[in-house]
């Protein structure tokens, strides 16, 4: 039989998904018995060249990690649509656009304002900056551009399988990798490498009565490791979020901050988490339920971690 051929990019994300590849360990030697890797920037020196050389359809399954930030990332997404026959968006930044869609709260105007002048280590008095091309004795340089709106790979390219995660737990990429060699994936489109439930269903945390007064940041309490944390006032993505990460945020004693994005059939995973919040809060006192709510830091990021720009409160244009 002949090897599968392989492709991993990645476009606007921290590494982890591409770490999170690494963290097969030895096992990315049974990969590497099946498949040949095509591309992978991050371990392997190739060339934008060598992937426009490949011919259409050449890749079998291209991993695409990372949202559209860059017209590079848009660029190389339609290149490796071309040539691969299935496009996989690896990770919550591809599916969901990740924590780098948080961005969106704001625009590239702002965004340089603040990065290249405003920021108290700056030096930045001409007001200089990126340019996407700029004059030299030798030429031009060119710099991708730097888009207005944080998109998603779906946004972008049609796309076969979604796998979530931030990053995608290392037991899934096997299970996933298992079933392509294994000729085992699913009809597309489909969310694969997670599971149909919610983070909550999976959790073997006590769960009680879900009634609380006041809600508290993470970082600032020791949570009952046995108890809900949702019912200790710690908000907890679980009742909201895609389970098959094997509840690793709540078995660390930390809430789940919602990477495996929303679960089946729910159409929005913040307003699905923002109606589990609201069911719990024990008063109906309009003025204390705004004081109890005003308890819960930066609820956008709260809320909308993960999936801003492919959510209900998304960019009307991308
Ligand atoms: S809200 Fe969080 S801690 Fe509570 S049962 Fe669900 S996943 Fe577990
Ligand atoms: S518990 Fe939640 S945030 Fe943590 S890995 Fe699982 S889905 Fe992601």
């Amino acid at each position: 039989m002949s090897k599968l051929k392989l492709a991993f990019y990645w476009a606007a994300s921290c590494g982890g998904c591409d770490v999170a590849v690494l963290d097969l360990n030895e096992k990315i030697l049974d990969v590497a018995a099946v498949a040949d890797i095509l591309l992978w920037p991050i371990a392997m020196d190739f060339k934008y060249t060598d992937v426009e050389a490949i011919e259409d359809k050449g890749i079998d399954i291209c991993f695409y990690n990372g949202a559209i930030r860059f017209s590079e990332h848009e660029h190389l997404a339609a290149l490796l649509r071309a040539k691969s026959k299935v496009m996989v968006a690896f990770g919550s930044c591809a599916w969901l656009g990740g924590i780098p869609g948080l961005a969106n709260v704001a625009g590239r105007q702002s965004i340089f304002q603040l990065v290249y002048k405003d920021t108290p280590s700056t030096d930045n008095k001409e007001g200089v900056f990126p340019q996407v091309r700029w004059p030299i004795p030798a030429g031009e340089l060119t710099l991708p551009q730097f888009y207005d709106t944080v998109k998603t790979l779906p946004q972008i390219i049609p796309v076969e399988y979604y796998l979530p995660g931030c990053p995608p737990a290392v037991h899934q990429i096997e299970a996933v990798i298992a079933a392509i060699v294994e000729g085992r994936l699913p009809p597309p489109p489909a969310v694969i490498g997670a599971s149909d439930k919610t983070v909550c269903d999976e959790c073997k945390r006590l769960k009680e009565e879900k009634k609380v007064r006041s809600f508290v940041r993470p970082h600032l309490v020791v949570p009952d490791p046995e108890r809900c944390l949702l019912e200790q006032g710690i908000v907890c993505c679980g009742p909201a979020t895609r389970g098959g990460c094997g509840t690793r945020c709540l078995n660390a004693n930390l809430p789940c901050r919602g990477c495996y994005g929303p679960p089946p059939g729910a159409v929005d995973q913040g307003s699905k988490l923002l109606s589990a919040v609201a069911s719990i809060i024990d008063s109906n006192d309009p003025e204390e339920i705004a004081k109890i709510v005003d308890q819960i830091e930066d609820p956008l990021g709260t809320f909308y971690r993960f999936g801003l720009p492919s959510s209900t409160l998304r960019r009307a244009r991308v």
